[in-house]
């Protein structure tokens, strides 16, 4: 029997899980944050996909906003991201870990931040070449501590950017000031061509924080990490499932793994192609809510992995093959699902065939 191999002549059907991502609303989220820092520009994070999302709809939307700088965390981050934008406007978070990662980005044109003094020496061994460097002003994670700010073996870098990241922007503490005074000190010891502190939540903290480049993720995809974003920014991300079979329930019914729910009256229910592997994690059994024609509907019973049914009662016009759009407003999601607005973001899966 001849078989057709799942390839370019045998296409896979569209997927019954879809992202859809509000181009608008995107760039109306980085023109708000570029005005919001003042006489900075913005640049954007795109780690991890850009925060989930996915980086070959968000990079285009935000390059034809303005944007002009990039983050990523890995190297191996870089080559999809190189379709959309400038290799030169590109820096890796993570720095080189390795030779092969310095010979990846001289190769490739992209900037790496170094954050140790080993980081530096592997640079330099490698060719060195126009660089960022991160400063650890009081988050123990990545970074050269101040100490080694005046290490011989910085000088003469082709410095770019030097960069530090504030711990809790997010909160008013006397943190955010300490991290402040230690980078204007690594301002003062490091020549650098630009400087960067600011991520989202560090935007709102005022032009002392904002440099000349800051870095904003969450905010650009629709979360609000301080009330100061709470009237400009707005949601980017619709999460979509389709409703693959709708069954009547009887009071007595029970309802999904361990039969966390039972049907208390006649339920007309939708059985959706959304489950825990796509990142609608089990925190959402009995709780999350789906739309549909201006309805909310509820979940019921335990999310699994490829599964979740819904209580179509409210909605007696939606059947199979309609599409429901997870109530997924990152301030609102966030605080039912316990789950951190970052998290809503990153944990969306693979499946969702993402479209803008
Ligand atoms: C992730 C990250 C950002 C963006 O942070 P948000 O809180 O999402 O705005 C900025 N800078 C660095 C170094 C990061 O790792």
């Amino acid at each position: 029997m001849e078989t057709t191999l799942p390839d370019d002549n045998l296409p896979s059907p569209p997927s019954p899980l879809r992202l859809r991502l509000d181009a608008q609303a995107l760039a109306d989220n980085w023109r708000a944050l570029d005005r919001m820092s003042g006489a900075a520009r913005a640049g954007a994070a795109v780690k991890a996909d850009a925060y989930g999302l996915g980086v070959a709809q968000v990079a285009p939307a935000l390059a034809a906003a303005g944007c002009r700088d990039w983050f990523v965390a890995h190297w191996q981050e870089v080559a999809e991201l190189l379709r959309h934008v400038p290799a030169d406007q590109v820096a890796v978070l993570h720095g080189p870990i390795n030779d092969a990662d310095v010979a990846f980005a001289k190769a490739s044109g992209v900037r790496p931040v170094l954050n140790s003094l080993a980081q530096v020496a592997r640079w330099r061994a490698g060719g060195g070449g126009a660089c960022h460097v991160m400063v650890d002003t009081g988050m123990s994670r990545l970074g050269l501590p101040p100490a080694e700010l005046a290490d011989p073996a910085l000088d003469g870098l082709a410095i770019d950017m030097v960069m530090s990241h504030l711990a809790s922007a997010d909160e008013d503490t006397t943190q955010n000031a300490a991290q402040l005074a230690l980078f204007a000190q690594a301002r003062a010891a490091l020549p650098g061509r630009r400087y960067s502190l600011a991520n989202s939540a560090g935007i709102a903290l005022g032009a002392d924080f904002h440099a000349d480049l800051t870095r904003p993720g969450l905010a650009l995809y629709g979360g609000i990490p301080r009330r100061e974003f709470a009237t400009t920014i707005r949601q980017t991300a619709y999460p979509e499932a389709a409703v693959i079979q709708v069954r009547q329930l009887q009071a007595g019914d029970r309802i999904g793994y361990n039969a966390t729910h039972v049907a208390d009256r006649p339920i007309r229910a939708g059985v959706i192609a959304l489950g825990y592997a796509d990142g609608y994690l089990r925190c959402w059994s009995g709780k999350g809510r789906f739309l549909f024609g201006g309805k909310e509907l509820p979940v019921l019973g335990r999310i699994s992995m490829d599964l979740t049914i819904v209580d179509l009662t409210m909605a007696p016009d939606c059947g199979e093959g309609d599409w429901l759009t997870a109530a997924y407003d990152p301030v609102a999601a966030s605080a039912a699902s316990g789950l951190s607005q970052y998290e809503l973001f990153t944990l969306l899966g693979r499946r969702f065939a993402r479209f803008i």
